[in-house]
């Protein structure tokens, strides 16, 4: 726990690091409003702030709110407001400010303890919840097996994507790539084997995309990859080099290596036209049904112009 101490007195400033050294807690010191502020937004990042209510600069109370008014996404401060105020109106105010505790000067050392261990149970049970809040999301957007974007969140990607590449005036590269095969490596080899080959793939596209491509497992061994910024041709290369990956070393698997392939299907969401995003998805479909029908591992396009002649 990382604790910063807001205390204009010398005195008390003292009196709080002498009683913080000595339970062995983290702490810093500001001697005014601004310098809290500097610290509560430092890479420091406090989890627990003992704040003198009357500071220079800017008032405990006031440090109190800009805490709350913060992201829920930011790390929760447990505030405890200390002051020389002790009237009932007054604690009601702290609290009201936002917050968690109050304790009147001059205190009991003890007491300011026993509020330090509240206080750092809450921010435990605060960075707890944040965790499993971040794994249950992870696991509502991501596919398990792989640990790519699931068909939903792909698919909500590449919606995004189309919309700023409209008003960015760039293209995006749209490819959907399907394993050849693929039930005849699960027949031969097990499904196990199958689901590690999906996870070796994946290790692969990863090693073809760049950190801001979107690449979502769309059905059972069909991927959907979204490149911003990439026309036509960029998208082909860029698709027939995460090919080569795939088909170029084999997977080394427990029984037995193997090599795999995939064919995929290009298009691309050109910003001048209007085109849907669902065209768009049944270009794709149609160019990786070209592909498998001119003998898989192979990529095949189809441009914006015509879904009915898709050329290569
Ligand atoms: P094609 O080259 O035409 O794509 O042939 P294919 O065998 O790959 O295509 P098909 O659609 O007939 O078979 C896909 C197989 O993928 C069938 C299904 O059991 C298997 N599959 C889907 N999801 C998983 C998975 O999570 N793990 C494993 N091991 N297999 C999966
Ligand atoms: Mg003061
Ligand atoms: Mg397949
Ligand atoms: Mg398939």
């Amino acid at each position: 726990m990382r604790i910063l101490v807001a205390e204009d007195s010398k005195v008390y400033r003292h009196l709080i690091t002498k009683c913080l050294k000595e339970w062995e807690f983290n702490y810093v010191v500001a001697e005014d409003g601004p310098a809290a502020l500097e610290l509560l937004e430092s890479a420091w990042n406090p989890t627990l702030a003992i704040l003198d209510w009357v500071l220079p600069g800017i008032s405990g109370l006031e440090l109190c709110q800009r805490i709350r008014a913060r992201g829920q996404n930011e790390q929760y401060v447990y505030t405890i407001v200390l002051t020389a105020k002790n009237q009932r109106d007054d604690l009601l105010a702290a609290m009201e400010a936002g917050a968690d505790d109050y304790l009147p000067k001059p205190f009991d050392p003890l007491e300011l303890k026993a509020r330090l261990l509240a206080g750092r149970r809450i921010v435990l049970l605060q960075r707890e919840l944040i965790a499993t809040r971040e794994s249950l999301r992870f696991a509502a957007t991501h596919d398990s097996l792989t640990g790519l974007l699931s068909r939903g969140e792909v698919i909500s990607v590449l919606r995004c994507e189309i919309a700023r590449g409209r008003r960015e005036q760039r293209p995006v590269g749209i490819v959907l790539a399907d394993l050849d095969h693929f039930k005849r490596i699960n027949d031969t080899f097990g499904h196990s084997a199958g689901d590690m080959v999906l996870q070796e793939t994946t290790r692969r596209f990863r090693a073809g995309l760049r950190e801001y491509d979107g690449v979502g497992r769309y059905g059972g061994e069909e991927f959907l990859f979204v490149l911003p910024g990439c026309d036509l041709t960029t998208t082909i290369h860029r698709a027939d080099a995460i090919r080569h990956l795939i088909e170029k070393d084999a997977m080394v698997m427990p029984q037995d290596n193997l090599t795999a392939t995939a064919s995929m299907g290009v298009t691309v969401a050109d910003f001048q036209s209007d085109a849907s995003m669902e065209t768009l998805l049944e270009r794709a479909d149609r160019a990786l049904y070209r592909a498998k029908k001119n003998g898989r591992n192979r990529v095949e396009y189809c441009e914006m112009s015509s879904l009915a002649e898709c050329r290569r």
